[in-house]
């Protein structure tokens, strides 16, 4: 789980990292186009500024020029030597640098999408006193004497004002004003439209919005793809991991299942359903063990067997469930003198069996008669009635010539008939 938000936080970072880093790379290339758009628009206006320089100094370098006078051009008002005639009497109007600029700037003003002035601080002619652009950049570029230029951008025109040295022909007018030749005393400004400027500018915003716009789009779907994928990844393996729990649950439970009915399986087959005790076929499988280890070690090892007397009458008397009981009663009995080395087990219907490691005939014999004396002093109460009875058992321990289990118990069995038959309730050793 902890694996899984880190892989997404990661995941969502590196998204994010690679977007900002588009978005900015669209950014900068926008910002280069201004950039360059607005040195375009430099580049333009210096160049219709360098023309009018150009004109003015083939003015100046020629003094000045004349013109037959016509509609719609008066003489400079401010020279002194404004006009002249020809011999025929012909009126001449004299154009110097000043005039000429004038005249341009009105034909351009009115005919091309470009505007310049004249201007100065100090104008002799008030048209050409500066507005606020002008004035600032006069300034400005008084202040500063190696700028050329002064630039900047309106809502709808770009301006750049350029400083303009004074020449000779311009000491006709401002003689009064003490000019010298190659000083700056005013500039010529030129004004562009910013018409496809602003239509180019819109476009690109417009452009890289929509830009802006598809990188974050894109980016979300793709955190969201990523985001999901990753958590339907983990919970798939959640859940394979939940159904193994449960598989291996399973197994486990079927495992102890199939271990509980081993044992009982074990237990159906090696012990006695009546008294709990190991049945006849089991105290064979011991026996014989415990009969080859002694042989092999040279250890002594009897057996005792056991019958009750009388039983028969037990039963016809008060019933078989009561025999069972009294059966049940004397196993639980016998078993009390049982050491854990020892063997008691139910061989025959009311007929026991027991194999005692490490033991000889006497000690057997010691513990046989423990054992019916035990049983002899035994009250077995049923329905207010006293049921008393007793135990006849023979002995045998393991010679040198047995080789199977079967020869000692035939001689306890035979111990044993010798006990019935002599008057029962006692025990014999073979
Ligand atoms: P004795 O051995 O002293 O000669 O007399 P007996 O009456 O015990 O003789 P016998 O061995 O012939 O009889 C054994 C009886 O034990 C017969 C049978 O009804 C009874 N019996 C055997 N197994 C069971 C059992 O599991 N439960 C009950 N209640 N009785 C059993
Ligand atoms: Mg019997
Ligand atoms: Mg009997």
């Amino acid at each position: 789980m902890k694996n899984k938000n880190l892989l997404i936080y990661l995941i969502v970072l590196l998204v994010l990292s690679f977007s900002i880093f588009i978005i900015k790379y669209i950014n900068d290339t926008k910002n280069q186009y201004k950039v360059i758009s607005e040195n375009i628009l430099f580049q333009q206006s210096s160049t219709l500024f360098n023309n009018i320089v150009t004109m003015r100094k083939w003015s100046s370098d020629h003094g000045a020029v004349y013109v037959k006078a016509h509609e719609g051009i008066e003489p400079n008002p401010y020279l002194e030597n404004n006009h002249t005639y020809t011999k025929d009497s012909e009126l001449l109007i004299k154009i110097n640098p000043a005039w000429m600029t004038r005249q341009l700037s009105e034909m351009s003003n009115r005919t091309e999408n470009y505007y310049f002035k004249i201007t100065s601080l100090d104008p002799v002619n008030p048209v050409n006193a500066p507005d606020d652009f002008e004035k600032k950049a006069l300034d400005d570029l008084a202040k500063n004497k190696d700028k050329t230029f002064y630039t900047s951008m309106e809502k709808d025109k770009y301006n750049l004002l350029g400083s303009l040295k004074i020449e000779p022909s311009c000491l006709e007018c401002h003689v009064h004003q003490n000019y010298k030749v190659g000083e700056v005393r005013g500039g010529l400004r030129v004004s562009v439209p910013l018409d496809s400027y602003t239509q180019n500018i819109e476009i690109l915003e417009s452009k890289t919005n929509f830009l802006f716009t598809i990188t974050i789009l894109t980016s979300l779907v793709f955190i969201i793809i990523i985001v999901f994928t990753i958590n339907s990844i983990y919970s798939r393996e959640i859940n394979i991991t939940k159904l193994n729990k449960t598989l291996e649950k399973k197994v486990r439970i079927r495992t102890k299942e199939l271990i509980d009915a081993n044992k009982k399986l074990i237990e159906i087959s090696t012990k006695d359903y009546l008294t709990n005790i190991p049945n006849r076929r089991h105290f064979f499988e011991i026996g014989t063990k415990s009969l080859h280890i002694a042989k092999r070690e040279n250890n002594q090892l009897s057996v005792i067997c056991i019958d009750i007397d009388f039983f028969k009458k037990i039963n016809d008397t008060y019933g078989h469930n009561v025999g069972d009981e009294v059966l049940k009663l004397i196993t639980k009995n016998m078993n009390k003198y049982i050491r854990k080395s020892d063997v008691l087990a139910r061989i025959g219907g009311e007929e026991f069996a027991i194999l005692l490691n490490n033991t000889n005939e006497e000690n057997a014999f010691l513990l046989a008669e423990k054992i019916r004396i035990a049983i002899e002093n035994l009250n077995y109460i049923n329905n207010n009635k006293e049921i008393k009875t007793t135990i006849s058992l023979g002995i045998s321990q393991l010679t040198q010539e047995d080789y199977d289990l079967d020869s000692i118990i035939i001689r306890a069995d035979k111990a044993l008939y010798e006990a019935k038959n002599t008057g029962r309730n006692k025990s014999v050793i073979y």
